[in-house]
């Protein structure tokens, strides 16, 4: 059965994140100038306004920084109640995820949480997070 779930469409600019994640790791740009991390994927850095932004592998922990817990579907295929999360990056960016591995309910703001990856069938692995 095919999964109804709208699913990435990377570009040039977000191709090189997907890339990570297919080997099992998350990377984040990461500014040539100023050194500065920085996400979502941009064509130039927000800080200095550099055009070269590689993207750097990070360790893949964090910190909620806040969170809702979606009740309702507004797409089909998703399956509420969920938790939605800003993750704080210990290397100083902030990167969007859900967090499964416990109930959307325990999820609580400055929970520490690591990546984890799983397949999207017809699309490959994509990050989530969970408790560590
Ligand atoms: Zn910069």
């Amino acid at each position: 059965m095919d999964d109804p779930r709208p699913a990435p469409t990377p570009s040039a600019l977000t191709a090189p994140y997907w890339a990570a994640c297919a080997r099992g790791g998350l990377a984040i740009q990461r500014c040539a100038a100023c050194a500065r991390f920085v996400h979502l994927p941009r064509p130039a850095c927000p800080y200095c306004g550099g055009d070269e932004l590689p993207f750097t592998p990070v360790r893949g922990d964090g910190v909620v920084h806040t969170f809702t817990v979606v009740h309702r579907a507004f797409l089909p295929g998703f399956a509420p109640p969920y938790a939605l999360a800003w993750i704080d990056l210990p290397e100083g960016a902030r990167v969007f995820g859900d967090v499964t591995g416990c109930p959307p309910a325990a999820v609580r703001i400055g929970m520490p949480v690591r990546v984890h990856f799983t397949d999207r069938p017809g699309f490959g692995p994509m990050p989530h997070w969970r408790p560590l």
